[in-house]
Order: structure tokens, then C-alpha cells, then sequence
């Protein structure tokens, strides 16, 4: 009796809190009617007249994605529209001026404070305690966003500057004045109010993958073979795939010995990709394991060992399924389109395209025959991260070390040479001056870093290593290429024409001046060392790397594609396709160059779990830095430097075609690798 009592309650209560739950979901969801749209759209059209209309629709459309009926009903919907709209043309630019203003401020305020927070973290200023950690995670600007909905700011933003997709901010930006490009950029502010709920499942699913793959260690000393032999340092222990890659690329100067190593990680790999790895040996030193013939010993005796079990591909669709959560609260309605169109604002299908033209140019095969020359035999799968065209400095590293631990015995003595150090890169003293005025060189614990100002008013920071022996070469070296993202920095803070557009579009814009300027390190000691062997090599470990790059890139792609077209896959239906497809793109790509068929290794990539979508990101960045570094190289240095850098975070495409004059291609790079290979040669 008093059981069934008991499941009574149960059910009543479960269906409480379903019922609990459909409520929450309600008041998160967009639910302004059509007809409440369109009447507020005629409102504003009576009251401003004909010639706002494209503006009134598309503004009071896009507030009404983000409304929620906590914020209002309906009827105050329309009266928040019909009172917050902004028809003259001189208001609407006082009043992005003003928000411009406001949003420096807080941006502005909220980088200083994790900058500061963050100072017992990053600079040497005696022992941390756990408060400084503390401290340190704190931040500020964590619910500024639902601030913004909460006072409302974020739908006169929306309604008055609203989104504009990714297809229409190329096409319309063609005529855009600067202003417009601005207008844009603050419409991507608010583009979709996806429920705390489902972020809060995205972040827990993302730190689940990441401690997935953190703990994936292969104790490398107990691998084993069948006579019980042993083959690599008893304590070594690599994590997948990263540490694993690293020991195969460690293994290219050490000939027929070295080929047998780079096998056996393969075999550890391969069973990796397929889950037949035991789940026993993963991240544990307590047994030995034969990848080939997959046994496990415990004490010399092989014993009873059961597969990892999908857990792998398992991770994959967790974060699949909690991403696609977001879909339906966002005008770009799938991960996919989110990462390309939203996060590197170009398309899948125009990525896909270039890696696929990439990939299939004919220079691949001479620099193949050429990697096969140098190492005296036929290529295998994991060739794909050859690394010997890392060309050695023909320059003595002691005479460096000298000469820079005399220079710059402390981050003062490198803060005080910053100016002088521009003026040789060509920069005028006027400007050389301004930018060292707004960087500050602060002594650094880790191996450095460059952190910009979010306001005006505030320095950027070049984080470097100083031993109390002076700074050595290869910290300069790295000190030099922190010191180019500063400038970047800098620049684009006080000299890109509106706060919101500075910047540049990503990451690989800014790595690029900074690899210029790491590249131009010599120089600026006064050493002359051109080499054209070494930028030859560069050019060819580049092109190697942006192939590798890109086969992973387009698999993760095609996983994700393909995940949306199969939306009730099991882990065990993804492994089996996440296999096929990696050997349909090799067959395609890799096989006509490596001369070997059917090889999985391109699913090896942990990215593909702890960090989804994102591998694109990489070889695209590999394509635009090397353009832009070409660009920079035949260029007057500092006109040039300073006419980019002012361009702003325009979309790649826009950008590109702004301060080079081309699109984002594949041209330069493989050209010059066809030139690359000649020289090597020779
Ligand atoms: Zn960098």
C-alpha cells in the first residue's frame, strides 16, 4: 500500500516538473505572433512614413527573435518598438556613438580587471595561493549579456542595428560606408538568445570531452610484442593524438630503427580510431599490450582484455546533441553554420571547396617525391606529419644568447628599446613613439604572451621570460613576435575609425604580422642572415603542414554533415562512418600522392572531440597568414603594416579584398612551393 503510494507521487511529482519544464522552455522561446510583427512594422511605417520600411521590418523582425514573455507581452512589444525606433538618420548615429561609447567602457573596464586579477597568475610576484587562482577565474563580464536584455539595451541594439547574415554583410558590404560596416558589427551582438539551460549542457558536455581526452594516455613503456621485447623509455607516457604525433615526428632523423618506432605509435593509433584499443591500457602503466596482435599481458601472461567500447565516437554525439539544442534559437540553425558563417565567417561549402582544390594540386606530388628522396624510402600514412624540412640555423645560439642577455638584462631595458626597435622596421619616430608609449613590457612566469588594452587610455602588454642572466635568444625570439601582435593590437585600438570595428577578422590576420616581425628578429640585432635554403624549407614544411591540415579539417566537416543527416546515430553507426569517410577522403586526396590506400589515420585528431568544428580554423589560418606574410614581405613594411591594421575586423573575404587586393586563395602558397622544391633540390 504504502508503496503504491509512494509511486503515485512519483508520478505526480515527475509530471509536475515536466510540466515546470515546458513553462521554462515557453518563457524562453521567441513568441511574438506574425500578426504582431507585421502591425508593428505598419505602426512605425504611419508614424515615419515609406521610406523606413526595409529597416523597420528587418529591425522589429529580429527583436521580436529575441523577445521572451518574461520580457513583455505582446502589446508591450509593440509599444517598446513603436517608442524605441530610431527614424532620423542624425539620432540613430548620435545614438551609436553613445552606445559605442558605453560598450569601450565596459569591454574596456572588464579586460583591465581580469588583466589585474590575473597579474599574481601571470607576473613574478611571489608564490600563488589558491586565492589568487581564485581570483584569477573570476569574471566580471560573465551575465553582462543577460544585463543587457534585463535593461532592455540589447533590443533598441537590435532594433535599431540589427543582424545581418554573413552572405549579406559580403554582398551589401560591397557599398557599405565604414559607419555601416560598424552598424553590422554591433548587430552581432545580439543575434541569438539561446536558453542558460542548454549553454550550461553545451559547457558540460564540452569539459566532459576535455577530460575525456586529457586522461586519453598511452604508457608507451609497456608496449610490447610477442617475445616480450620493449621499445621505448619505460616511463614515457603520450597523450592522444598530440604527444603521439610529436614522438612520430621525433623518430625522421633515426633511419630504419626510427621507421619501426613510427609504426608501432601508428598501431596505437589505428586502434585508437577503431576502439579495439583495450580499455586496460588507457592511462594506465599496470599492464603490456601488443597493438598488433592486441593482446594484453598482466606478469608476462596474456590475459582476458575487453575494447574501449565506442566511448570515443560516444563524446562525438554528446556534443552533436547538445549543440544541436541551440539550433532552434539561432538564425543560423545548425552547428555547422554557426561555426563557418559565425565563427570564421566563411562558408562550409566555400572551405570545403579550397581544401578540395588544395588537395588535389599537382605540386603535392613533387614535394612528395621530394620528402621520399630525402628520407630514402617509400612514403607511409603518417608521413602526413613529415618534419624534415625544419632547417637548422646556420648561426651560432651562444653568440645570440650573448648578445641578447646584454641587450636586455631586464623587461625595463626591452620597454626602452621597443621605439627604437620600430624605427628600424621602418616605422616613423612619431609613430614608432606613440606605439611604445601604449605597450608595456612586464616580466612574465610562463613563456610570455601579448594581452591588449580594451580601451583607450589603457597599454597592451608584451608578457616575456627574463632570467635573472638576461634574456636568451630564444625568448627574444619569442619576445619578438608577442611584440608584433602588440602592434597589431595597438593599432587597430587607436587607429581603426570605429571602436567596434577593431580588430582584425581572426586570429590568423594577427599571426601573421607577428611572425613577420618574429621573422625579422635578426634584423633587428643587426644581424644580416638571409638565407634562401631556409625560406624554402619554411615554405615547403608550411605547405606539407597546410595538406595535413586539411584533410582533418575536411573530415571533420563531413562527420558533422553527416551527423545532421543521421541525427539518431548510435556511437557505433558514427565510428563506422567516421572510419569510412577518413578513408574516402585519403583514397581521394592522399593515395595518389603517398601511393597507399585505405589508410584511417586522418580520424586520429583529438580536436575532432574536445574542440568541435573548429579544425578549419587552422588551415585557413595557414592559407591567409601565408598571404599576408607574402604581401608583407615585398611591401613598404610600415605603411603597410599601419594601412592593414586599420582596416578593422571587416569579414575575411572583405578584408582580404580591402588590404591586399585578392581573395582568400590557394595560389601564392602552392606556387611558391613549386618554387620552394627546385631550390631545395638544387
Ligand atoms: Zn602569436
Amino acid at each position: 500500500m504504502k508503496k503504491i503510494a509512494f509511486l503515485v507521487m512519483t508520478v505526480v511529482l515527475i509530471t509536475a516538473c515536466c510540466q515546470e519544464n515546458k513553462n521554462q522552455e515557453m518563457k524562453e522561446k521567441a513568441n511574438i505572433s506574425k500578426s504582431t510583427i507585421k502591425s508593428t512594422v505598419e505602426a512605425l511605417i504611419t508614424q515615419y512614413g515609406g521610406d523606413i520600411k526595409a529597416d523597420a521590418e528587418r529591425g522589429v523582425k529580429h527583436t521580436a527573435s529575441l523577445w521572451r514573455s518574461t520580457d513583455g507581452t505582446e502589446n508591450e512589444f509593440k509599444s517598446y518598438c513603436v517608442t524605441h525606433f530610431i527614424a532620423n538618420n542624425k539620432e540613430k548615429s548620435q545614438t551609436f556613438e553613445k552606445i559605442s561609447r558605453n560598450i569601450e567602457i565596459l569591454r574596456g573596464h572588464f579586460n583591465k580587471i581580469s588583466l589585474d586579477l590575473q597579474r599574481p597568475l601571470h607576473e613574478p610576484m611571489g608564490e600563488i595561493f589558491d586565492i589568487d587562482k581564485d581570483f584569477g577565474g573570476y569574471s566580471a563580464d560573465a551575465h553582462m549579456i543577460e544585463d543587457m536584455y534585463r535593461n532592455k539595451i540589447a533590443f533598441t541594439i537590435a532594433l535599431n542595428f540589427p543582424y545581418y547574415s554573413l552572405k549579406e554583410k559580403e554582398k551589401l558590404g560591397k557599398s557599405w560606408t565604414r559607419q555601416q560596416w560598424a552598424f553590422a558589427r554591433l548587430g552581432d551582438m545580439f543575434t541569438a538568445r539561446i536558453p542558460a539551460s542548454i549553454l550550461q549542457n553545451v559547457s558540460e558536455v564540452a569539459s566532459a570531452s576535455e577530460m575525456y581526452i586529457a586522461n586519453y594516455n598511452i604508457h608507451m613503456g609497456h608496449l610490447t610484442d610477442q617475445s616480450g621485447n620493449h621499445f621505448f623509455p619505460e616511463d614515457m607516457v603520450l597523450l592522444a593524438h598530440w604527444n603521439l604525433r610529436d614522438e612520430i615526428k621525433s623518430h625522421y632523423s633515426k633511419g630504419v630503427e626510427g621507421v619501426e618506432l613510427q609504426e608501432k605509435v601508428y598501431e596505437v593509433m589505428k586502434r585508437i580510431i577503431d576502439q579495439t584499443i583495450p580499455e586496460k591500457v588507457i592511462n594506465n602503466p599496470s599492464y603490456d599490450w601488443d597493438p598488433v596482435t592486441n593482446i594484453v599481458y598482466q606478469d608476462g601472461k596474456a590475459i582476458e582484455a575487453s575494447p574501449e567500447g565506442n566511448e570515443r565516437y560516444q563524446q562525438i554525439i554528446n556534443n552533436f546533441k547538445a549543440m544541436r539544442a541551440m539550433d532552434e534559437y539561432s538564425p543560423l540553425n545548425t552547428a555547422v553554420m554557426r561555426a563557418f558563417e559565425g565563427g570564421m565567417e566563411i562558408t562550409q561549402d566555400d572551405a570545403e571547396k579550397l581544401f578540395r582544390k588544395f588537395m588535389s594540386s599537382g605540386e603535392l606530388k613533387k614535394v612528395a617525391e621530394l620528402i621520399q628522396t630525402r628520407l630514402g624510402r617509400e612514403l607511409k600514412p603518417w608521413d602526413i606529419w613529415y618534419d624534415g624540412f625544419k632547417a637548422r640555423s646556420n648561426i651560432n645560439e651562444e653568440n645570440l644568447n650573448a648578445i641578447t642577455q646584454k641587450r636586455y638584462p631586464n623587461a625595463k631595458a626591452l620597454d626602452a628599446d621597443l621605439a627604437n626597435m620600430l624605427v628600424k622596421l621602418g616605422f616613423t619616430n612619431e609613430k614608432a613613439q606613440f606605439l611604445a608609449d601604449h605597450i608595456d613590457v612586464d616580466p612574465a612566469r610562463g613563456s610570455g604572451h601579448a594581452w591588449g588594452a580594451g580601451m583607450k587610455g589603457e597599454n597592451a602588454h608584451l608578457r616575456t621570460r627574463i632570467p635573472s642572466t638576461g634574456m636568451d635568444y630564444k625568448g627574444y625570439n619569442i619576445a619578438v613576435h608577442e611584440f608584433g601582435h602588440n602592434v597589431e593590437q595597438t593599432i587597430s585600438l587607436y587607429d581603426v575609425d570605429y571602436y567596434l570595428l577593431n580588430g582584425v577578422p581572426n586570429t590568423a590576420f594577427t599571426e601573421a604580422l607577428a611572425f613577420i616581425f618574429q621573422k625579422r628578429d635578426l634584423e633587428l640585432l643587426g644581424i644580416d642572415n638571409k638565407n634562401p635554403q631556409k625560406e624554402a624549407l619554411d615554405i615547403l614544411d608550411n605547405f606539407w603542414n597546410t595538406y595535413e591540415i586539411m584533410g582533418v579539417s575536411l573530415l571533420d566537416q563531413r562527420m558533422w554533415l553527416w551527423l545532421y543527416d543521421h541525427p539518431d546515430a548510435d556511437a557505433e553507426q558514427l565510428k563506422v562512418a567516421v572510419q569510412s569517410l577518413a578513408v574516402e577522403i585519403w583514397n581521394e586526396y592522399y593515395a595518389p600522392v603517398f601511393g597507399v590506400k585505405d589508410e584511417p589515420i586522418l580520424a586520429i585528431y583529438s580536436h575532432m572531440i574536445n574542440s568541435p568544428i573548429y579544425l578549419s580554423n587552422y588551415a585557413f589560418g595557414h592559407l591567409i597568414q601565408f598571404q599576408v606574410e607574402q604581401f608583407l614581405m615585398q611591401a613598404d613594411f610600415a605603411k603597410e603594416v599601419e594601412r592593414l591594421f586599420r582596416i578593422g575586423c571587416l569579414t575575411p573575404n572583405a578584408w582580404m579584398q580591402e588590404g591586399l587586393g585578392e581573395d582568400i586563395s590557394i595560389k601564392a602558397m602552392i606556387k611558391e612551393a613549386g618554387s620552394a622544391v627546385k631550390v631545395v633540390s638544387n
